[in-house]
């Protein structure tokens, strides 16, 4: 009933987002799913005016991208690899991409090939694939919530329905919980939205459970290598090989990664690694959807890898976040503190902000947000009901220090007269806004 009313609610809100009348016959009717997109992801992705800061999208500092590098390697893969880098390429990815992302992940323990590994057109694109060819309808996916936002319009055509992964619950409720799912999906280092990081026992925990029930635990990592503080926590893919036997990949772990974070999100280049067979089954998606990626671009990031551009640039990225990680936290203590509670992360992109009133609506804090000239993600994108309503993330990799103090102060001041407004104009705006 909720969700239905929700539904229509988001209904509404995409026929007003919709271009005037502009084809000469009727529009078709769009298929039903797409009357369940969130309008505020919409206005999250679309143009913001001048002057505005945005800390809603998830985006990497453009100052940081390896241009030079990248203009090296592209020359670098054209002499190397001519006519192939502009033909289609093999569906699953270019071989030498294969072997380099299975030699990455390759430990004492598991031993991986070209075979293990699905290139994709970003990390995203292998939840779509995912989500493709194993969910089915009535099916149900055990995932983290809140849940990014990326798998949850990944998934939303599927008419998936999800149960919320607990990582502290007892290991037989865990194991239930997973068996009863299609698979697990979890972003255990820095989890977009909230930025938390999964401790190595909770981690063990839920291997444990999904190996026990027998299920699929995709493991979505593209924030693993932004730590600022203290060592990383090994992977639930590394966790795993802990009892390998040194034969071929086995287990239960699709491990998901991105040149997202670490190079440039426009190169889309991202990777799933796996069992043989579940790589295989997954690559059926990639068929029907571009039957390869640009073949351009993985010949380029073939380059950038062998030369560790990645490396190169890590030092100087995580120095920069790490800054910028403070100062939005000291901005959000100074001026949102009152009103939301919040921990500081220890890495990624995102400082999440609870509301000390439950009741507090942050979909409807947006547009006096906007109109202060500042935007954030509401909490409600990240949950595939939009029924939580209390908390909101906020980007600090983005933005140079002083636009962020800047972008809190001015959240501060809508948090304010949001509160401020009569009851009535707060409703109204609400409408606009979902
Ligand atoms: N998973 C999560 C949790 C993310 O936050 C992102 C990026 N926002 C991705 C996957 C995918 O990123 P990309 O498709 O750019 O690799």
């Amino acid at each position: 009933m909720e969700q239905q009313r929700n539904d229509r609610r988001r209904d509404d809100a995409q026929d007003d987002d919709r271009p005037g009348d502009v084809m000469s016959g009727p529009r078709p009717r769009f298929a039903a799913w797409t009357r369940t997109t969130n309008a505020i992801t919409r206005h999250m992705v679309g143009v913001q005016p001048p002057g505005s800061i945005n800390l809603a999208g998830g985006l990497p500092a453009p100052e940081i991208y390896p241009l030079d590098a990248v203009r090296a390697a592209t020359q670098r893969a054209l002499d190397r690899f001519g006519q192939r880098a502009l033909a289609y390429s093999p569906v699953a990815g270019i071989p030498e991409l294969r072997a380099l992302i299975a030699a990455r992940y390759s430990c004492p323990g598991r031993r991986l090939g070209p075979e293990n590994v699905l290139i994709t057109s970003g990390g995203l694109q292998a939840l779509d694939f995912i989500g493709r060819v194993l969910v089915e309808a009535g099916d149900t996916i055990l995932a983290q919530f809140p849940t990014y936002l990326g798998a949850i319009d990944a998934w939303r055509p599927l008419g998936a329905r999800y149960a919320h992964l607990d990582w502290t619950a007892p290991h037989a409720v865990q194991s239930a919980a997973a068996a009863a799912a299609k698979f697990i999906y979890s972003v255990p280092n820095f989890s977009n939205p909230t930025g938390a990081l999964v401790p190595l026992e909770r981690r063990r925990a839920l291997l444990a459970a999904c190996r026990e029930a027998g299920a699929v635990l995709v493991e979505d990592d593209p924030y693993g290598a932004l730590f600022y503080d203290g060592p990383p926590v090994p992977t639930m893919f590394d966790l795993e090989a802990e009892r390998g036997d040194e034969g071929p990949y086995r287990g239960n772990v699709v491990y998901l990664g991105t040149l997202s974070k670490s190079i440039g999100p426009g190169l889309r280049i991202g990777w799933a690694v796996g069992e043989a067979g579940l790589i295989q089954g997954i690559s059926l998606g990639k068929q029907g959807s571009d039957i390869g990626t640009a073949a351009f671009t993985q010949a380029v990031a073939v380059e950038l890898l062998e030369a560790g551009v990645d490396r190169d640039v890590h030092d100087r990225m995580i120095a920069t976040y790490r800054r910028r990680r403070d100062a939005l936290v000291a901005a959000a203590r100074a001026h949102l503190s009152l009103r939301f509670d919040f921990e500081a992360p220890v890495g990624g992109m995102f400082l999440w902000l609870t509301a000390k009133d439950p009741a507090f609506d942050t979909d409807g804090l947006w547009q006096v947000a906007f109109d202060e000239g500042v935007s954030y993600a509401p909490s409600s994108v990240f949950d595939s009901a939009g029924r939580l309503k209390n908390a909101l993330r906020l980007n600090f990799t983005l933005n140079r220090e002083a636009d962020l103090e800047e972008g809190a102060r001015r959240l501060g001041r809508a948090v304010e007269r949001h509160l401020q407004r009569p009851r009535d104009a707060g409703a109204a705006s609400r409408e606009t806004m979902t």
